[in-house]
């Protein structure tokens, strides 16, 4: 059965309100749209937890900046519509932007110092955006568990500093990265990639379990491994433009020089016209 679809943020707010009234368990999966295994897994990790699981699919233009694809960002309402069923979700919110974003919007949120690397540099405004999304979403479907990649490193950290500062009563869950057979993580925009690119697109994967057989080997500097990543991503893709490559500790996302503890290795590359992230997180006594 195809989930309910709703447009309207005071239709949907009402109905969360009514079922929490009834002591029912609401779960959250937000997405852009476009959906694939990787939102599908979220959705599964929720589906147990919760007595009503919603999906909303909003391709948010408050963290896109100027030159990004907003205006090209893919979108296919009838397919995600029919995913969601076989998730078993049972609510899909999708908004317009003139109903999250009327003429008189004036209030953001901010997290600092965890948006102060990695993307951050190169997407100005783009994780004030998201916590700002996320955190007017969560207010209008009122869930008390929601899902998020790993995928998004960087962006499920936010969110979960965004919720314990706040205090809001929400049970941030991260799920893993879904890969496709080949190991590039999926994501919505590979549907960019041209067919040589797409072949190409596997080296961050290639780069990350390179990093891994070093860590695995005993290499604890940070910047062997990224020229070594970087070392390979020259050699498998067609001029790459290499935004970052970083070891950065877990809990802040400083970068590391020595690696000790739990940390991550995160990239960015854009090949061609598409920019790629991935991610893999170590821990090392
Ligand atoms: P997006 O639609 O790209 O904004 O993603 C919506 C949610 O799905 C975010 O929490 C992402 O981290 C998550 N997600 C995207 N790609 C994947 C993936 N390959 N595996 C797991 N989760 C993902």
């Amino acid at each position: 059965m195809l989930p309910l679809l709703i447009q309207s943020a005071a239709a949907m707010q009402e109905r969360s309100l009514a079922l929490r009234a009834q002591g029912k368990r609401i779960g959250f999966v937000p997405t852009m749209g476009y959906l694939h295994e990787g939102h599908l897994s979220l959705m599964r990790l929720l589906r147990p937890r919760c007595d009503m699981l919603v999906t909303s699919i909003f391709v948010n233009p408050i963290q896109f900046g100027a030159n990004e694809d907003l205006a090209r960002y893919p979108r296919d309402l009838q397919r995600d519509m029919q995913l969601c069923a076989q998730a078993e979700c049972d609510i899909v919110f999708h908004p317009t932007a003139e109903e999250i974003y009327p003429k008189n919007f004036r209030t953001h949120i901010e997290v600092s110092e965890l948006t102060e690397n990695l993307c951050g540099p190169f997407r100005p405004g783009h994780f004030r955006g998201v916590a700002t999304v996320v955190g007017l979403l969560f207010n209008i479907v009122q869930p008390q568990f929601a899902a998020f990649g790993q995928k998004d490193a960087q962006q499920a950290l936010v969110i979960e500093r965004m919720v314990r500062d706040l205090h809001m009563p929400i049970e941030i869950i991260v799920g893993p990265t879904l890969r496709e057979s080949d190991g590039l993580a999926m994501s919505s925009r590979n549907v960019y990639l041209q067919p040589e690119e797409r072949k190409q697109a596997t080296a961050l994967y290639h780069a990350l379990q390179l990093a891994e057989k070093m860590i695995t080997e005993g290499v604890r500097r940070a910047d062997e491994i990224v020229a070594a990543m970087t070392a390979l991503i020259m050699r498998e893709v067609t001029a790459p433009v290499i935004e970052y490559i970083s070891v950065v500790d877990r809990e802040r996302l400083h970068p590391l020089e020595a690696l000790r503890g739990k940390f991550v290795i995160a990239l960015a590359v854009r090949i061609g016209k598409t920019r790629l992230i991935d991610n893999m997180f170590f821990e090392v006594a």
